[in-house]
């Protein structure tokens, strides 16, 4: 008993949301589904409403608010404000303040509100059941979400919304469908639980399951099949190293609807100024990771010094790349102030852009494909580590 008396006291209304609502699913979706059945109206709503509430958590409040991945004009702000309140998830607000703590602080167990390290329970929905102290609400890292007008508005009317999102937009579909009650358990009811497990799963197995690309220093992981049922928010681990990209699965085939409809919004003008990663640091986090991997391995085999001095040839044309790159990256700096303060005559100027883009091109480019080339010898490397390492 004396460890439960230690834990903080539980909070009742999460409880009954998040425990009591699955168990009153649990129970009357199938019993109604027996006696009375759902119909084809029904399910593609319950389906509408899901993704409209799951991508206006991960566009909106999540890429949107919480990493200001882009930024949006004002009747997209509504529209994430509105169905992402649907979401029963708390406010963007509460949400992207817990959210930035998250990431600030990954799997620090004094921390993170929901740290991964604290096991698979608390990060999936434990962390919300109690009053724990990394709950305290602090909106000290969140002031510029506290300019936004649409944002504050949300969150003084958020339980009004919600309630509205989750009960009266069903209800009335209901009334319009004939069917109140089965309306309300398939598209109020069911399609919120299934969203809430959905989207937990981005705090919860994303951290567990998967691989570990772009770095090993957190628990966050990529993985397809998450991405799959969250949005396009599995590739957690890409997402922990390069936070403020408003794509999570960077490659085209990567499954990322959130990415697709951030996109789409741009090209509508409701979106603009839009995250990308440059495709360099991309691929100096994924040899600097290969690199890491590699020399834990040579250590725990003993290699041979050949192949240690393999590896410190390609560590240091690595370094050697990484350089010249932050040379680039400074001289294109220097230009943009120089064009800035009028240093260089107007036809100058359009000379040097032109010259200048050409030339920053085809040097980035370069760069980019020793990398990759890179990447590749260090793969053939750790199959000879491995080989090496073998008794004849
Ligand atoms: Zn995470
Ligand atoms: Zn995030």
């Amino acid at each position: 008993m004396a460890s439960q008396t230690s834990r903080p006291a539980l909070i009742p209304i999460n409880v009954a949301i998040f425990v009591g609502l699955p168990l009153l699913a649990l129970v009357l979706v199938p019993v109604w589904g027996i006696y009375y059945g759902y119909d084809g109206f029904q399910w593609l709503w319950a389906l509408a409403f899901l993704y409209l509430n799951g991508l206006s958590i991960t566009a909106g409040y999540h890429r949107l608010w919480a990493h200001k991945a882009y930024e949006a004009r004002a009747p997209l702000r509504w529209f994430f404000a509105f169905w992402g309140a649907g979401a029963l998830q708390n406010s963007i607000l509460v949400w992207a303040s817990d959210h930035r703590r998250h990431h600030r602080h990954v799997d620090d167990r004094d921390r993170d509100p929901y740290a991964a390290t604290k096991g698979l329970w608390f990060s999936h929905m434990g962390w919300m059941l109690r009053h724990y102290e990394t709950n305290t609400e602090d909106f000290s890292n969140v002031p510029d979400l506290q300019r936004d007008p649409i944002v504050v508005w949300q969150h003084e009317n958020y339980i009004a919304l919600t309630v509205f999102m989750n009960l009266g937009l069903p209800l009335l579909l209901g009334i319009w469908h004939g069917d109140i009650i089965g309306t309300l358990l398939i598209v109020g009811l069911l399609r919120l639980i299934i969203n809430h497990h959905v989207t937990f799963f981005v705090n919860s197995l994303a951290h567990f399951w998967g691989s570990r690309p772009y770095t090993e220093a957190n628990s966050a992981r990529d993985n397809g099949f998450l991405a799959f049922l969250t949005y396009g928010e599995g590739y957690h681990n890409y997402h922990h190293i390069f936070q403020t990209d408003y794509r999570n699965g960077i490659r085209w085939y990567q499954w990322d609807p959130s990415k697709w409809l951030i996109s789409l919004c741009s090209r509508l003008g409701l979106a603009h100024n839009l995250v990308r990663i440059p495709d360099f640091k991309i691929q100096r986090a994924l040899l600097d990771t290969q690199f890491q991997r590699i020399r834990r391995e040579v250590e725990e085999r003993q290699s041979p010094d050949n192949l240690l001095g393999l590896l410190e040839r390609e560590y240091q044309q690595f370094t050697e790349s990484v350089n010249q790159w932050k040379a680039l990256q400074a001289e294109r700096y220097e230009r943009q102030v120089a064009v800035l303060e009028g240093a260089l005559s107007e036809q100058r100027q359009r000379l040097h852009a032109k010259w200048e883009q050409a030339a920053m091109h085809s040097k980035l480019r370069t760069l980019e494909y020793a990398l990759k080339m890179q990447r590749k010898r260090l793969s053939l490397l750790i199959d000879q580590v491995r080989m090496q390492a073998q008794p004849v």
